[in-house]
């Protein structure tokens, strides 16, 4: 089924190409739900909720923006300067892998 709402026809920041297309549960004012997401990871949606005029949303942005790669790059630099704080503090070494066991997943 071809979506109606979604015009990104590669992802408008790398180019990626289509990797799947969704359309599922239509709402009781006839729009279907649409998705599509790229092979770099992108996931644009329209939600038929919110009307004819809603403008598709992006899900999950392209890993390779600008915008995301700058997040990305802010945020290992911070993380390198904490692990680095972490590792010429006076605190026992067991304290300090557990500091830096609990920043790895955030
Ligand atoms: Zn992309």
């Amino acid at each position: 089924m071809e979506l109606k709402h979604i015009k990104e026809e590669k992802c408008s920041d790398c180019g990626a190409a289509i990797a799947t297309e969704i359309t599922n549960q239509k709402h009781t004012n006839g729009l279907w739900n649409e998705e599509r997401h790229f092979t770099c990871g992108k996931r644009v949606h329209f939600i038929p909720n919110y009307g004819i005029d809603y403008e598709p949303r992006i899900d999950r942005e392209c890993p390779n923006s600008k915008r995301v790669k700058a997040i990305h790059s802010k945020r290992s630099k911070l993380n390198e300067q904490i692990t680095e704080l972490i590792n010429n503090s006076k605190v026992d070494g067991d304290y300090k892998q557990r500091l830096r066991d609990g920043i790895r997943f955030i």
